[in-house]
């Protein structure tokens, strides 16, 4: 009989941590289903070059060596009035940190570039961004475990500094993307997220790097569980229009976010330019969002200037 209170004692305490555990989650996804289109940030790796990253510098070491540019970053993009940051985390795992000798530093440095954002984003939310490892499973580089394993620890660093949601990214195979969604689905209880880089083909189709269309995304990354999907980086958001129906012809219902380059990048002068103004990106949101987008933000070449339009258009909607 006591063994029985007991037991029945300690399923409920389970019950009742369960039940919190799911009302900490789905936050970002509460807003959607309210009807809410939210805004997101801009780019974060020209803005680093901005600060004084060098190449052949770990963009992620700044987290602990610069932390004060790099909450800068966070914080301008708070202040143009996003709703959510994305954190310094883009290359954090470890096959991206053995370059650097920093194959140890993955749950540090992850955890760090959480807390960062943490810090600008106050009651706004954190994204923590997963980038590809640079590993192609196609070829033989690695085995599948050998990513999961590699994205677990990241992703387990990315919510130990307070990620709201864990943002795989500029994906462009899909059993990549499908094994970072798996580990953090399976190891953390954040939001997971999945967007993928498509360019435009002669053809005017839209296909990945590794050849993958958006309708060809949609059902493997739902499947893998994502539970917001969507494309970043790759083009300008005039082609974004196109790769948001084409996500919503394949599937009405699932959340979908863009992070568009400000235009196709121009090399002058030894120098990488995106040509994209913020007032030229602002005009396309009213139909990037009647296409079914409910986040938007910017990627490569973005700023807070950028963002800083993008909400004044969504606010007016
Ligand atoms: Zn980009």
């Amino acid at each position: 009989m006591v063994k029985k209170d007991n037991h029945s004692v300690h399923e409920e305490t389970h019950r009742v941590h369960n039940e919190t555990i799911i009302r900490i989650m789905g936050k970002i996804l509460d807003q959607i289903k309210k009807g809410k289109v939210l805004v997101s940030d801009g780019a974060w790796g020209t803005f680093l070059q901005q600060k004084g990253l060098q190449p052949g510098e770990c963009p992620e070491e700044w987290n602990v060596t610069h932390p004060d540019d790099v909450l800068d970053i966070a914080k301008s993009y708070i202040e143009a009035g996003a709703d959510m940051v994305e954190t310094n985390s883009f290359g954090g795992t470890r096959f991206k940190f053995e370059k650097y000798g920093l194959a140890d530093k993955v749950y540090k440095l992850n955890k760090a570039a959480a807390e960062i954002s943490r810090k600008a984003a106050d009651d706004k939310f954190v994204l923590g961004s997963v980038g590809p490892t640079g590993k192609i499973l196609m070829m033989g580089d690695v085995t599948e475990e050998e990513l999961y394993e590699a994205f677990k620890e990241q992703v387990k660093g990315l919510e130990a500094g307070g990620a709201d949601a864990i943002m795989i990214e500029t994906m462009t195979d899909l059993d990549e993307a499908r094994l970072a969604i798996k580990a953090a689905k399976e190891n953390t209880n954040c939001e997971v997220f999945c967007t993928m880089t498509f360019e435009k083909t002669v053809d005017g189709e839209f296909r990945s790097m590794m050849g993958v269309s958006p309708t060809e995304m949609v059902n493997t990354i739902i499947d893998a569980g994502a539970e917001l999907i969507g494309a970043n980086c790759g083009n300008g958001i005039a082609d974004m229009i196109g790769i948001v129906e084409e996500i919503r012809k394949a599937n009405p219902d699932i959340p979908v976010l863009i992070h568009a380059n400000a235009g196709m990048p121009i090399y002058d002068d030894g120098k990488t330019v995106f040509p994209e103004t913020p007032d030229e990106m602002a005009d396309l949101i009213p139909k990037i969002i009647a296409a079914g987008a409910n986040i938007v933000g910017g990627c490569c070449g973005t700023t807070p200037g950028h963002i800083c339009k993008v909400r004044e258009v969504v606010d007016k909607k």
